[in-house]
């Protein structure tokens, strides 16, 4: 019996050590997430950043804290609509500065790792602009210029809309589009020549296969792949294929996994169909009576929340998509890019950007060290970060 009492208790002791060390680790690493969408959902919904928004966002500033991400890269998004796409994107700059202005203590503008460590050693979160869209610089190398000047540091060089000099994943692998050109046109490359020059990271998430090996081929500079997955795993359009895993890792970039179910789980979009069939005659009513789409489907996943929490990815496989680069490439090549803010489906457990310090204990049940995670949660970014930096 006293021997099994002290087998517990060694037990218990041993249980809450791992605990106490995965978040000692978690916390004392740098966490760099590069793609968060809450400006565009404070725009869109009044909500202030600065305010507790539990429950109605993944994202605010004290959860960041609480998640223990040190830098954030907020995105600066627009769809194609938007008439006048580079003012609007300095619209939404004007917000994150706002943010900044109101918080000095616990929030900082950040342009550079020595500014990123800077933040770090003040405990304020490192706010770093990126910008998600090629159509936003509106074919003019002077916009780039000046979107550089306000702080921003990457480009997605395409989001889900062709531009006039790049093409979309999403447009590339749909067979009925008709393509004007595909890839990158010569401005395309002169846009990402300019962008190695004056220090911004080249971003090739949501860009198309042939934009893809077109950037790869221009860029002297190591690419950031902010917010993407494996395709092996989950073949979607917006996943990367091995051959450019390996590209990207010749390339001395990094690929940041994006948490959205659609793009880790190869299950996800027939169980997303079923649940459009299955509530088909109301989102058409909530359309008819002139409800943008967003605004019905936000709905409908707000009214049937259980069958929506099922339909989630399991936790696992974050991991998953980690572990495959990692065994392909090493372990230099990949980090974290949430997309939190920007998708409806994050997976199971990962509510929030307060449940980060589960991917560091899952790390660590792994069996990867302390320097790799390190690499993993910001380490492999800040090397990617510094390698575009124009002194
Ligand atoms: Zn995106």
């Amino acid at each position: 019996m006293k021997k099994f009492v002290f087998v517990l208790a060694a037990f218990i002791f041993f249980a809450d050590v791992h605990a106490q060390s995965y978040k000692k680790l978690h916390f004392k690493s740098i966490l760099c997430d590069t793609h968060n969408d809450i400006i565009s959902t404070c725009i869109e919904k009044g909500y202030r950043f600065d305010s507790n928004l539990t429950g109605s966002t993944h994202s605010d500033l004290n959860r960041m804290f609480k998640g223990g991400i040190d830098a954030q890269v907020f995105s600066i998004w627009c769809d194609e609509t938007q008439q006048q796409p580079y003012a609007f994107a300095n619209r939404e700059i004007d917000t994150l500065y706002a943010w900044v202005n109101r918080n000095p203590d616990k929030m900082m503008l950040v342009t550079n790792s020595d500014e990123l460590m800077q933040a770090v050693h003040q405990h304020k979160l490192a706010s770093m602009i990126g910008v998600e869209g090629g159509h936003m610089i509106e074919n003019s190398l002077d916009k780039l210029d000046s979107l550089y000047a306000r702080g921003t540091r990457y480009m997605t060089l395409t989001w889900n809309n062709n531009n006039e000099w790049a093409t979309s994943a999403k447009s590339e692998s749909d067979t009925t589009a008709h393509l004007v050109h595909k890839g990158l046109t010569d401005f395309g490359k002169q846009v990402v020549q300019h962008m190695n020059k004056i220090g911004m990271m080249v971003d090739l998430s949501h860009v198309g296969e042939q934009t893809f090996w077109d950037a790869i081929h221009t860029t002297t500079k190591p690419v950031l792949i902010s917010h993407s997955d494996v395709y092996k795993l989950c073949p979607v359009y917006r996943n990367l294929k091995d051959d450019q895993i390996k590209a990207i890792a010749k390339n001395g970039g990094v690929i940041q996994l994006n948490f959205y179910s659609g793009f880790l789980d190869s299950t996800f979009n027939p169980k997303e169909q079923a649940f459009e069939k299955e509530h088909k005659a109301e989102k058409d009513s909530l359309m008819k009576a002139g409800k943008p789409e967003f605004f019905a489907d936000n709905y409908l996943f707000l009214k049937y929340a259980d069958e929506v929490k099922d339909m989630r990815a399991p936790f696992h496989l974050i991991l998953d998509h980690l572990d495959y680069i990692v065994k392909l490439v090493g372990v230099d090549y990949v980090g974290m890019g949430s997309d939190f803010d920007g998708i409806s489906f994050p997976p199971q457990q990962m509510d929030d950007v307060t449940a980060y310090p589960l991917i560091t204990k899952a790390l660590r049940e792994r069996g990867y060290s302390k320097k790799d995670i390190r690499k993993i949660l910001g380490l492999n970014f800040i090397r990617v970060l510094k390698a575009n930096e124009v002194k």
